[in-house]
């Protein structure tokens, strides 16, 4: 771990020295790979956590995507800015804060990691990753993915630790700042040790997102897309909508035609192009799923399809009349499990959504946009998507508010996390 650490800080001083421009051009080398490989890396995804290929195929095409959006805008993100004040010259200017530490979780084991991998090595940066004990061939992948398209050995390495050696490494002289995507329980502890060192982090938590159908909204339309904010990834998905809130009077129509789409749903090998729906990652993720349902059902939720687990697969599964105190609802259900909820009003479906302690992200589904608009800042979310999944997009900033943890990836604020904003004032 030493060594480790030692190369990436001796890479670090060189690599904060060469131009952007340099830097940059080893991503459409990274893209290519990427793309070229994107069958091979995707069956090590599907392999080791079980998500269905084509989906382990959309995340690799993503990773590539990002190298592209950062190559076309980092150095207009990163470029020195000059501010007119009282002196006879300001400016800012962003350098990177050195070595960086990501802990990073097995849900998307290589989009999680390069987004908060690419942007920081953009910045400047050397990282340093410890990934989910349970992907660690997608781990060692990616720090092959690195060395092959040429960047230097030691900007990005990956760091095979257990958990319960994370504190140490956060403790270490050498790191600077700490990125964690994961539980609610891993963000505290991180967090715990990067506040002893005075060391800053992003933390990217949990999710409990609603998905909110007003009555005027296009049903067909709506439920098409509830299919994939729920079931993809079998739902293990910060971002996935999990408690579903309905309009009483679309309440009944929705549930029917939800019922008859995730029941349409192929399972089976996931190797296999044509199954859309895969086994949990982990069977005590499974099991961990059956407790919050069945305490549910005990508590007056009705099953409406689903409810059993073989190993690590649960079935797609509904649950109407959920109340705000079930596990389903005040809980983050990591799987393919339809929470259903419904309201009278707007100013109702809002409150139930801000009950959660999470605040990632909200999806509305209406025709009247003009109205929607005028309720945006009620809404207690990092992101707020009207008709839409809430999904992340390189574009666009992504993290949470509440227990969903701070800061933001992506875009220009998530290449700006990771840098000290230097002012310079000349006279
Ligand atoms: P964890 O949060 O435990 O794992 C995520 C990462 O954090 C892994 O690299 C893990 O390492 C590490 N980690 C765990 N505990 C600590 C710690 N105390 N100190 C430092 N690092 C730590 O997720 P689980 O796999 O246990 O999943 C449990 C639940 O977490 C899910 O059901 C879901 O609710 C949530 N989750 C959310 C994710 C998101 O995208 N926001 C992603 C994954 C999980 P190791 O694997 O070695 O334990």
């Amino acid at each position: 771990m030493e060594n480790k650490l030692e190369l990436s800080r001796d890479t670090q001083s060189i690599w904060q020295k060469e131009t952007i421009e340099h830097r940059l051009s080893f991503l459409p080398q990274l893209a290519k790979i990427l793309s070229d490989n994107k069958q091979k890396y995707a069956e090590c995804i599907t392999n080791e956590m079980h998500k269905p290929i084509t989906q382990a195929i959309a995340e690799v095409e993503k990773c590539a995507l990002l190298c592209t959006y950062y190559y076309e805008n980092a150095a207009q993100f990163l470029a020195t800015k000059h501010i007119k004040t009282d002196a006879s010259e300001s400016f800012v200017t962003y350098e990177p804060l050195g070595v960086l530490l990501g802990v990073m979780p097995w849900n998307f084991p290589f989009w999680q990691v390069f987004r908060f991998a690419v942007p920081s090595v953009m910045a400047g940066n050397t990282v340093l990753v410890k990934h989910a004990s349970n992907v660690p061939k997608s781990a060692k992948l990616i720090q092959t993915i690195f060395e092959e398209a040429g960047f230097p050995k030691g900007c990005y390495q990956d760091l095979p630790i257990p958990s319960d050696e994370v504190a140490e490494v956060i403790a270490n002289p050498i790191i600077k700042a700490v990125s964690l995507t994961g539980s609610e329980q891993a963000g505290i502890a991180v967090a715990t040790e990067a506040g002893k060192h005075l060391k800053k982090c992003v933390l990217e938590l949990g999710g409990n997102n609603a998905f909110i159908v007003l009555e005027d909204a296009n049903l067909e339309k709506t439920v098409a897309i509830a299919v994939n904010a729920r079931m993809q990834n079998a739902g293990q998905s910060c971002i996935a909508s999990k408690r579903f809130l309905l309009h009483e009077n679309v309440a009944d129509a929705f549930v029917s035609q939800l019922k008859t789409a995730i029941q349409k749903l192929k399972t089976g090998n996931p190797l296999d192009k044509t199954t859309e729906i895969g086994s949990l990652a982990r069977e005590d993720l499974a099991e961990e799923l059956e407790v919050q349902v069945n305490k549910s059902i005990e508590m007056g939720a009705k099953l409406v399809c689903g409810g059993k687990r073989t190993e690590a697969f649960y079935e797609p599964t509904i649950l109407t009349n959920v109340s705000v105190e079930m596990p389903v609802f005040k809980e983050e259900t990591f799987g393919p499990v339809v929470a259903v909820t419904t309201f009278k009003t707007l100013e109702e479906a809002i409150e139930l959504s801000n009950t959660s302690e999470f605040g990632l992200g909200v999806s509305v589904f209406t025709q009247d946009i003009e109205n929607i608009k005028k309720h945006i800042s009620s809404f207690n979310e990092g992101a707020v998507f009207i008709n839409e999944m809430v999904k992340s997009d390189p574009r666009l900033p992504f993290g949470g508010v509440k227990k969903s943890g701070y800061g933001r990836e992506l875009s220009e604020n998530g290449i700006k996390e990771f840098v000290n904003v230097k002012t310079v004032v000349i006279n």
